[in-house]
């Protein structure tokens, strides 16, 4: 059975076949049956979703004029406030902080009737790529559980797949969204930065971040996009019209792609450490993209090779800046019985902060200090120049680029625990995005890669894109899922 699109469970609660409560309460027991197993769940309020779920069908049985996707409920990455309800981060640090507001996105999926659903696990403030450096628990992949989802917004990803949640956000920093939704098999969007507001997002690195979609399909995606977005003043790095129409461009779809020309990256299919089965998948796709009629053109991205290198001199910058806050006096853990001031620091962010969140601040005030300032982070930030001048030079020549999302698909869990380096590389295509600031998703391919578990394809666009990608990713899913 093909899972309903939102629009489907919007239809279904409109004429009444089914309701809010009874959606949200299949959903619920979905969790208690599965989730014991997959483990994408932090916390899950279920008198607080019935509540909403209730509130829902009295506002349609007393006839309101309600928006098209009132009572459909979204999953909600741990990182996302939303008011009254915990947003730990999946830290230890945070695990007992209660957010006193919504999120603009959440304010906007609330307008919108939607029901935030759960709160889903991640890696620690979203540095990983596998969900194990949770603070609390790993998740596993539904598609096959000795396997990591990816990340770090496993949880939104697992939680889609296996249904227990129709659609999920997350966040992606330098992949976070794409990565799991790949080892997933779901579809997972990286708006343009500035076009979905960070209010309320807890900040990784604010450069990067952007909050996006995790659903079934590229429709669900546009669905979603269209509600979350849009300029926001309570974040400077909002931008003005930036609203996205993605469910108009997703209508009349063309039969085929004729005049698309599709950008290929060769440094990207060059690199070490592509996965045959997912090169061959790839592959596939691009066989496919040709025969819809798409034009495949040579694109290259020269300085791509250091990509990863220079994201981990900003991303941990960053993120050392905007981690300082957690010290112990205002928000969440404190240490027990300090000394003085010093000990309240030391203690409560030692105590805290796992393993992989402390080497990232380390690196991050490293890299940032006096004497390696220059060597460092004003290179990385050239760097990022040059990535964006490749970027914009490519797309002179290309409506779109093309790559693998990963370079594997899912691995098992405790493979790369022990190798930071290697869980960095599960990152190399989707980094280059976040640093140069344009639109990114990933949709599953026609043919899986090794023993038949997802591949993704990751589909690139300049800034302000975002229409046209979803656009030609939706073609595309509609004529190969045919
Ligand atoms: N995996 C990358 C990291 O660990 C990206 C994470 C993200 O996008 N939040 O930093």
């Amino acid at each position: 059975m093909t899972k309903p699109t939102l629009a489907e469970l919007a239809k279904n609660l409109d004429t009444g076949h089914v309701s809010s409560v009874e959606l949200s309460s299949a959903l619920l027991d979905k969790i208690d049956s599965l989730d014991g197993d997959i483990g994408a769940f932090l916390r899950v309020d279920r008198a607080n979703i019935e509540r909403y779920a209730k509130e829902s069908d009295e506002r349609r049985a007393a006839g309101k004029t309600l928006s098209t996707w009132d009572g459909i409920p979204i999953a909600i990455k741990d990182n996302i406030a939303v008011k009254n309800q915990h947003c730990s981060c999946a830290s230890k640090i945070l695990e007992s902080f209660i957010s006193p507001y919504n999120a603009t996105v959440v304010e906007r999926l609330k307008n919108a009737g939607m029901i935030p659903f759960g709160r889903v696990n991640m890696d620690e403030f979203a540095m990983g790529s596998s969900c194990e450096n949770s603070g609390f628990n790993p998740t596993r992949n539904p598609r096959s559980l000795d396997r990591v989802p990816g990340g770090s917004s496993g949880g939104a990803a697992a939680a889609v797949a296996a249904e227990m949640a129709p659609a999920a956000l997350g966040s992606d920093t330098g992949g976070s969204i794409r990565q799991p939704a790949a080892f997933c098999g779901v579809v997972g969007v990286k708006p343009t930065y500035g076009r979905i507001s960070r209010f309320g997002l807890v900040a990784f690195a604010s450069s990067l971040d952007q909050i996006g979609p995790l659903t079934n399909n590229v429709e669900d995606s546009a669905v979603l996009l269209d509600i979350i977005s849009g300029h926001d003043p309570k974040d400077s790095t909002s931008l003005k019209n930036s609203a996205t129409s993605c469910a108009n461009a997703l209508e009349d779809l063309p039969s085929d792609l004729k005049g698309i020309r599709i950008g290929i990256p060769k440094e990207y299919f060059e690199m070490e450490g592509l996965d045959a089965d997912v090169g061959a998948s790839i592959q596939d796709a691009i066989d496919a993209f040709k025969r819809l009629g798409a034009e495949m053109v040579d694109v290259s991205l020269p300085h791509a090779r250091y990509a990863v290198a220079a994201y981990y001199v900003i991303a941990t910058a960053e993120a050392s800046a905007n981690l300082a806050r957690f010290d112990g006096v205002r928000y969440g853990l404190r240490a027990a019985n300090p000394e003085d001031i010093m000990d309240v620091y030391l203690r409560s962010r030692g105590e805290g902060f796992g393993e992989e969140v402390k080497r990232r601040i380390l690196l991050g005030t490293f890299v940032l200090s006096s004497g390696y300032h220059d060597a460092y982070y004003l290179r990385a930030q050239k760097a990022r120049t040059l990535f964006r001048q490749d970027f914009d030079t490519a797309f002179e020549r290309c409506d779109i680029m093309l790559s693998p999302t990963s370079p594997t698909v899912a691995f098992k869990l405790g493979d790369r625990t022990d190798d930071p380096l290697k869980m960095y590389l599960a990152d190399v295509f989707t980094i280059a995005v976040n640093l140069t600031g344009g639109c990114a998703l990933s949709l599953p391919t026609p043919t899986p890669g090794a023993d038949g578990l997802p591949v993704g394809l990751q589909l690139m666009a300049p800034p302000m894109q975002d229409e046209a990608l979803l656009r030609i990713a939706g073609t595309f899913e509609m004529a190969t899922n045919a």
